[in-house]
């Protein structure tokens, strides 16, 4: 059987695209082409069906492919509608009427709608000072980088914007002492994904919020992974029953087939910068709102952010009876179809005396790379979080059902059976990575 690095599609994109990527997918085997899409499932050149539990980093929350958004945007692509259609403004009436806001402006990629909220912030305030939590994820253009809340993502691009605070994410005291009379904005995540699935402890959004307020700042709320039903709502905000004064939103938002991303602001935000809109055309482009509007329309009529509320439970409390007592899972958390597993041994001690390079590789997140290529080979699809590689996290499309929760349950379990302290995982990693070497690195 030929090798999937062989395929004209995965050359071409090692020469063109990302040589790094398909070198880095090369070294565990990770590597897979995937040529269709379906619903809940990605399927490979070969015909086999994957289960996708990442979805796009939570930009399908429909599915793949959804028939009803697909129907929707080639409507509107055969009437050949401009691209300031009636589409952008019902969606952003939508969206003010579900969030409490009032008004909207509409953009292309999440890091994009962060770096517009920081202007907004700026101006409507005239301050210029912004705090951000510590393993923040905004996203990757510089406005963005600038509250990342790891060194590491942020050191490369340096010098980055000035008057960038960081707190401890969850510090309560932490918010009154960084936020004052100074402060433009204060960034947030309800849910910090990429920095390892961190819940908050109740009541932090809702007090930031109390705490912006007192002193003239604006609360940002980035829930650019977190919105559009993930989370059992469709905000996750609203699970505290906090307004922010600018809401940011975008992957699912463009129904897991367009890029679309919106800044949601208060009015008086609004008033006060003298309207959302800038140079670019504030009523978003035609196609993607449609799809914007389908993705709506689909999470309501298929109660989608109700199910992922219950479905995630499902998972949720599947995981913690079945892995709870496991050597290597330091904790289950989550909330709706967003779910962490902390991986790691308690003979990591050990292991670091015996090999502190070896250790220097796992704190770097091989163990969840290594649970991620066992589940992939099991025709599941998911992935450590960015900031915390020791978190794999699950987050599959909210058309998810009980069987495929409990199918999802099942191979974790498998994957992690062999293994009851670290050094037979190290083991195994180290023989994969000796067979992909002689092969080339091929896979
Ligand atoms: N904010 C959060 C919370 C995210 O998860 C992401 C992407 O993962 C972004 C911002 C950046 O979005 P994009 O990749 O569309 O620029």
């Amino acid at each position: 059987m030929a090798k999937t690095s062989e395929h004209p599609v995965v050359k071409r994109y090692a020469r063109h695209v990302n040589p790094a990527l398909v070198k880095l997918l090369g070294m565990l085997g990770y590597g897979r082409l995937f040529l269709g899409a379906d619903g809940l499932y990605l399927i490979d050149h070969e015909g086999r069906r994957y289960l996708d539990a990442l979805a796009g980093f939570g930009s399908m929350n429909a599915g793949h492919n959804h028939p009803e958004v697909i129907a929707r945007i080639t409507r509107v692509i055969e009437k050949g509608e401009s691209s300031r259609g009636e589409g952008a403004r019902a969606l952003a009436a939508e969206l003010l009427a579900a969030s409490g806001l009032g008004a909207a402006v509409f953009l292309t990629s999440g890091a994009e709608a962060i770096d517009r909220a920081i202007r907004l912030a700026r101006a409507a305030t005239g301050r210029r000072r912004l705090v951000h939590a510590g393993l923040a994820y905004h996203g990757l253009n510089l406005g963005a980088l600038s509250l990342a809340g790891a060194r590491r993502v942020r050191e490369p691009f340096e010098p980055l914007l000035e008057n960038c605070i960081e707190v401890p994410y969850g510090d309560r005291a932490a918010l009154g002492r960084a936020i004052d009379g100074e402060t433009a904005a204060f960034f947030v995540e309800p849910i910090q994904v990429e920095g390892g699935m961190a819940l908050p402890p109740e009541g932090y959004l809702a007090a930031a919020r109390e705490r912006c307020r007192e002193v003239g700042a604006l609360l940002v709320v980035d829930e650019i992974q977190t919105g559009m039903g993930r989370t059992g709502r469709l905000f996750a905000a609203q699970h505290e029953g906090v307004v922010p004064d600018l809401l940011v939103l975008g992957k699912a938002l463009g129904g897991g087939v367009a890029a679309l991303s919106a800044v949601l602001a208060s009015s008086a935000v609004a008033e006060r910068v003298g309207g959302l809109a800038e140079e670019d055309l504030p009523e978003g482009h035609a196609v993607s709102c449609a799809a914007g509007l389908a993705q709506l329309a689909v999470l309501r009529s298929e109660g989608l952010a109700e199910q992922a509320g219950v479905q995630g439970e499902r998972l949720l409390r599947g995981l913690q009876a079945k892995l709870g007592g496991h050597p290597l899972v330091r904790g289950i958390r989550g909330r709706g179809l967003l779910v962490g597993i902390e991986l790691g041994g308690t003979d990591a001690v050990a292991l670091r005396r015996l090999s502190p390079a070896l250790m220097g590789a796992f704190a770097e997140g091989v163990v969840g790379h290594w649970v991620a290529v066992r589940m992939l080979e099991r025709g599941v699809i998911c992935q450590p979080t960015t900031h915390r590689p020791d978190v794999l996290r699950l987050e599959p499309p909210l058309t998810i059902q009980a069987s495929e929760i409990d199918g999802l349950i099942e191979s974790l379990c498998e994957v992690l059976a062999p293994y009851r302290s670290l050094p037979p995982l190290v083991a195994d990693i180290a023989r994969r990575l000796g067979m992909q070497a002689l092969r080339g690195w091929s896979f």
